[in-house]
């Protein structure tokens, strides 16, 4: 049994890494894409984990499949395709760590993903306690239908479906494609993670309350807005309230929402959907509490998957007096 199974992208994040001795940027080649990212985030923390996606038959691809089974994410279900190469994909960062992406992905090997692959691995989809995906997967066929039919299987599997639609506009036609098929992943999820921007893009609110609450009309039971330095809002059921982070300095937040969500679903392990909605308001704040020290710490770092904290880690940091909770929210 896994305690979470990810769908979805696994590719490599180029990320600025030193300046050459011609003054030209020198980037480094980091594992990532979200879903893989929550699978090691997971696995770091002793999770039980497996990850289901493609890659091209380069070397790319066998880099992505070594990093994943060196960290313990079993591979069963990670194909290879001769098509197409590994998705590849550029991320810049701001003065204050922020990022954007540029992908180079038309197709690239995480799109060839098929709804024929999910059914031979149903086995790895009935033996999951979580099964997690998000939306990049939803940009285009083959894997837009594949990542819906399998988070379908998971449910009548009795998974806890856990959904995190990130916003990667160049991804996109426009903005209406990409909510009208960011939404559509809410039809099947149990657990919601979504950052303030992406609430405010699926719902149209700004305003925490009404905003998570428009996606809980849309099926989810569990709502989590991350807000950055000011921590994450959750809600659920009628539980709901901010919870604050630590005060680190960020150098680069790309995974930080990975490590949060992962963190966060590594403390519902061994819970049935029943026992996660039954949560005390003291259950759900400690648990987001120690997603956001995972996601915090992840800033410290730079890369995503290189960045991702182990268990030892985390409660180490929660305990020392240095990682002071942010006094601002
Ligand atoms: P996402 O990657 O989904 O946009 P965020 O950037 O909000 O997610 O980060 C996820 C979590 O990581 C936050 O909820 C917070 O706990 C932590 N985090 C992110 N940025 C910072 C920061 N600058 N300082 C402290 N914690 C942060």
């Amino acid at each position: 049994m896994f305690d979470v199974l990810a769908l979805g992208e696994l590719l490599i994040d180029f990320t600025p890494a030193l300046t050459s001795e011609h003054g030209v940027p020198l980037y480094a080649c980091n594992p990532g894409g979200a879903p893989a990212n929550v699978a090691v985030a997971v696995s770091r923390l002793g999770g039980r984990t497996a990850f289901i996606g493609k890659v091209g038959d380069d070397r790319f691809g066998d880099l992505l499949r070594k990093t994943l089974d060196t960290e313990g994410v079993c591979t069963d279900g990670l194909l290879t395709t001769g098509e197409v190469n590994t998705t590849i994909a550029f991320v810049t960062l701001d003065e204050q760590g922020d990022r954007s992406f540029v992908f180079y992905r038309n197709p690239g090997a995480d799109v060839m993903l098929e709804k024929s692959d999910i059914d031979r691995n149903e086995r790895l989809i009935s033996g999951c306690k979580v099964f997690h995906f998000g939306s990049v997967s939803l940009t285009d066929d083959p894997s837009r239908t594949a990542t819906l039919y399998a988070a379908r299987m998971a449910r009548e599997h009795n998974a806890i479906v856990s959904y995190d639609p990130n916003f990667r506009p160049h991804l996109w036609s426009n903005r209406d494609v990409a909510v009208r098929w960011m939404l559509e992943g809410l039809k099947s999820a149990d657990i919601v993670k979504v950052s303030y921007e992406e609430m405010e893009l699926l719902t149209g609110e700004i305003d925490l309350d009404r905003g998570s609450g428009r996606i809980a009309e849309l099926g989810a039971a569990l709502v989590l807005v991350t807000l950055g330095a000011e921590g994450a809002y959750y809600r659920l059921g009628d539980l709901r309230g901010k919870v604050r982070t630590y005060d680190v300095r960020a150098v680069d937040t790309t995974g930080a929402g990975d490590a949060f969500l992962g963190a966060f679903l590594y403390c519902m392990r061994g819970r049935a959907l029943g026992d996660v909605l039954a949560m005390s308001r003291e259950e759900i704040e400690s648990a987001v509490l120690f997603a956001n020290a995972a996601g915090s710490l992840t800033t410290t770092r730079k890369g995503a998957i290189p960045a991702l904290p182990t268990l030892h880690e985390i409660t180490d940091f929660q305990r020392r007096g240095q990682a002071s909770l942010c006094s601002n929210s």
